[in-house]
C-alpha cells in the first residue's frame, strides 16, 4: 500500500484521482483549501479509512508528507472564469505552492507529478501540438496568471529533477471533462449541459468555429497513474487527439440531451485559442496509453451524472 498525497484533491480530476488510488487499495491524504472544490465530490469516499482529508492552503509549507511516497499537485483554479475572479490565488498555487510541494517531495524521497496544462502552448502556431513546441503566450494578458503559473511550475519542476535530485515530472493535461464538474464553472461542456437540459440557448462563443480536443476523465487519470508509475521527467502531454468546434460540441450536446434548445453565438473572451490538439505519440509509446472513451460516450455519461444531480445544474 502506498501513501498518495493529491492536492487539489476535493476538485474534478482530484476527486477522481482519489477515487481510483483507494480503489486500488492505497492511502490518499487530500489536501485542498476549498477554493473551487468542495468536500461533497469526496462525500462518497470519506467513510473509508484509508482517506485523510486535510484542510490547507498549498501557498503555505506542508509539513505533514514525512511518509508520502507520491504527491501529485493539481491544487490551482482551473476553469478560465476561476482563474480569471482568482488571478492572484492562481499563481500562487502555481509558483509558492509548487516550491513547497516539491520541498515536500524532496524531503519525503516522494515521486512528484505536477499538473501542467495546453494552456502552456497558449494560442499554439503548430497543429498538432507535440511537446517540444514552445508555445505563444501573452505573458501579461487576462489568462496569463494561468499559463504562466503552469510554465513556470513546469520550470521549477525541471530545476528541481535536475538540481536538487527529485523525482519529479510533467503532465500536460489537455481539456478533460467528466461527472463531478460544476454547472457554472465556465467550461464548454458542463456550460452547454446544464443549458440543454435548462432548455436555455447554448452560448457557442465567436462564430463557434474554434476546436477543442475532449478527453474523458477516466482516461486522463489512467494517463496520470502510468506517468506517475514511469518515473519520467516528462513533459508528456494527456489528452484526446479528436477535434471538435465548438458549434460541433454544441449541436451534439443539443441531439444527446434531446433538447429543444438552440445555439446563441456571444463575444468570444480575450486570447481565446483557435485550436487546440494534442500530439500523444510521447505518451503512446513511453506510456502505452491513449484514450479508450469516445467523446459520445463520454458526453452521455457526463449528461447522466447531471440528470441525477440536478443540485449540481
Ligand atoms: P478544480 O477547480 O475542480 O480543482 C482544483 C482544486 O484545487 C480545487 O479543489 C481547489 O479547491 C483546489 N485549490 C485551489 N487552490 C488551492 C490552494 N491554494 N491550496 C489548496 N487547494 C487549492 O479543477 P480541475 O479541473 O480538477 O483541475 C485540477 C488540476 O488539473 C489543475 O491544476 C488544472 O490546472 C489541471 N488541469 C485540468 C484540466 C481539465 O480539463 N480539468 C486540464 C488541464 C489541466
Amino acid at each position: 500500500m502506498a501513501t498518495l498525497l493529491i492536492t487539489g484533491g476535493a476538485g474534478f480530476l482530484g476527486s477522481h484521482l482519489t477515487a481510483h488510488y483507494l480503489s486500488m487499495g492505497h492511502r490518499v491524504l487530500c489536501v485542498d483549501n476549498f477554493l473551487t472544490g468542495t468536500r461533497a465530490n469526496l462525500a462518497e469516499y470519506v467513510s473509508n479509512d484509508r482517506l485523510e482529508v486535510i484542510e490547507h492552503d498549498v501557498t503555505l509549507p506542508f509539513s505533514r508528507a514525512g511518509d508520502v511516497d507520491v504527491i501529485v499537485h493539481l491544487a490551482s483554479p482551473a476553469s478560465p472564469p476561476d482563474y480569471l475572479r482568482l488571478p492572484i490565488e492562481t499563481l500562487g498555487a502555481g509558483s509558492l505552492g509548487t516550491f513547497h510541494l516539491l520541498d515536500a517531495a524532496v524531503s519525503a524521497g516522494a515521486r512528484f507529478v505536477m499538473a501542467s496544462t495546453s494552456e502552456v502552448y497558449g494560442d499554439p502556431a503548430v497543429h498538432p501540438q507535440p511537446e517540444s513546441y514552445w508555445g505563444n503566450v501573452n505573458p501579461i494578458g487576462p489568462r496569463s496568471v494561468y499559463d504562466e503559473a503552469k510554465r513556470f511550475s513546469e520550470a521549477l519542476t525541471a530545476a528541481y529533477r535536475r538540481h536538487r535530485g527529485a523525482d519529479a515530472g510533467i503532465v500536460r493535461i489537455f481539456n478533460c471533462f467528466g461527472p463531478k464538474m460544476r454547472g457554472d464553472d465556465g467550461r464548454a461542456v458542463p456550460t452547454f449541459i446544464r443549458q440543454a437540459l435548462a432548455g436555455e440557448p447554448l452560448t457557442v462563443a465567436g462564430d463557434g468555429s474554434q476546436t477543442r480536443s475532449l478527453c474523458y476523465v477516466d482516461d486522463i487519470v489512467e494517463g496520470i497513474v502510468r506517468f506517475t508509475e514511469s518515473g519520467d521527467g516528462g513533459p508528456v502531454n494527456l489528452g484526446n487527439p479528436e477535434e471538435v468546434s465548438m458549434l460541433e460540441l454544441a449541436e451534439e450536446i443539443i441531439a444527446i440531451t434531446g433538447s429543444a434548445s438552440s445555439v446563441e453565438f456571444v463575444e468570444r473572451p480575450p486570447d481565446d485559442p483557435e485550436r487546440r490538439l494534442p500530439d500523444i505519440a510521447l505518451a503512446r509509446n513511453e506510456l502505452g496509453w491513449e484514450p479508450k472513451v469516445t467523446r459520445a460516450d463520454g458526453l452521455a455519461r457526463v449528461i447522466e451524472w447531471f440528470r441525477d444531480h440536478p443540485e449540481v445544474v
